[in-house]
């Protein structure tokens, strides 16, 4: 119980100071001539920050007594605990962080035969309301600060540095709507993807959209060359709408519209995510329908076997459905993957390790 007052308390204090991870190679080098230094500076921190990696100021052994105490009184370097740290029989490894204020989020990271890929969390909570979601079941508490979403990938790769390891890939698919928190989400794309700093290339990130409409647009015109994907998860508006509310604002033919001016602008592929439930979206003619709405989209469609989520009522489709629906897509030249499920021993599905927190916290 102390614990939990403890939290709440935290909860309730403003945000302290901001995070070093949210600043920009060039807003780092402003800081730095505005307050009287030189800005090539700022690549000396860079190198500490996101090559070596260091958690204290005072570890920063090529700048000045006078300028890590600066550092040091204007952001904040530390800004995630560990709570919870699980690890799955496949490698799979779930992480449960406590932000400054005392909320949670939670980050995964995933072994591919291609490298190891961290899905990253955008906002407490989410308001988005997609009916198969547990993370949205306590509602949006608060956006991220980019440099909150930076320290997830940092802290991973801290502990893939044990393992001399590295992160190769970043997917923007854990908790949140990224597009709900666009301009943070845009400062971390440029963080992770900059030379100076995680240096993870625009073709190993990945963002996802549930379908905020106007900020497709604005991506679009960003001609940012990452991998972009949309969650679909229906062949019609009817049924979109009862998997996704969001639906009701932004219909699927807008949606369409928007996925088009995206792939002629980037001349780039888009990715369709589609999770089958149980008896909702999991036909054949589903499948047929699919096939019609996407046909004239440079596309691809990762077809996710949901995991059941204790607090929604929907089931897993049989194995031999998930194939037919596979099959019918291929037939009509759609090309579909299904997606590896992964840390199946442990709290998987996006907002389930933190909902298992939120539940035991209000005990
Ligand atoms: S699936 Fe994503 S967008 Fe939908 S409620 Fe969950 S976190 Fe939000």
């Amino acid at each position: 119980m102390e614990e939990v007052a403890k939290r709440k308390a935290k909860a309730e204090e403003k945000p302290q100071k901001p995070s070093i991870y949210s600043l920009e190679m060039h807003d780092l080098e402003n800081w730095l001539v505005e307050h009287g230094d030189k800005k090539f500076r700022a690549k000396q921190i860079f190198d500490w920050l996101y090559v070596k990696r260091v958690t204290d100021f005072d570890d920063m052994s090529n700048l000045s007594k006078g300028l890590r105490e600066q550092l040091k009184d204007k952001f904040a370097l530390t800004t995630l605990k560990t709570v919870v740290q699980q690890t799955s029989g496949d490698g799979t490894m779930k992480f449960l962080f406590e932000l400054h204020d005392g909320y949670t989020i939670e980050t995964v990271l995933m072994r591919h035969e291609y490298g190891n890929s961290v899905c990253v969390t955008t906002q407490v909570g989410c308001r988005i309301g997609c009916t198969f979601c547990a993370s949205t079941l306590g509602g949006l508490k608060r956006n991220l600060e980019a440099g909150e979403i930076v320290a997830q990938v940092v802290k991973v790769q801290k502990a893939l540095d044990e393992q001399g390891e590295r992160v190769s890939s970043v997917v923007i698919m854990g908790i949140g709507e990224p597009f709900d928190n666009y301009d943070e989400m845009m400062r971390f794309l440029k963080t992770i993807n900059s030379d100076d700093g995680l240096n993870i290339g625009a073709r190993h990130i990945t963002v996802s959209t549930s379908g905020i409409i106007p900020k497709i647009y604005k991506f679009a015109d960003e001609k940012m060359q990452i991998n972009f994907a949309i969650s679909l998860h229906a062949p019609n508006n009817d049924i979109r709408s009862r998997l996704m509310p969001i639906n009701r604002a932004y219909k699927l033919p807008d949606l369409m519209e928007a996925i088009k001016y995206y792939t002629d602008k980037t001349g780039r592929r888009i990715s369709f995510e589609y999770g089958l439930f149980g008896g909702v979206n999991d036909q054949v003619e589903h499948a047929e329908e699919l096939a019609d709405l996407i046909k004239d989209v440079k596309c691809h469609v990762n077809l996710i076997p949901v995991n059941y989520v204790p607090e929604r009522d929907y089931v897993r489709t049989p194995r031999e459905q998930i194939f037919a629906f596979e099959r019918t897509l291929k037939k009509r030249g759609v090309n579909v993957t299904i997606r590896r499920e992964q840390g199946h021993d442990i709290d998987a599905a996006c907002g389930q390790l933190r909902a298992k927190e939120r539940k035991e916290e209000t005990r």
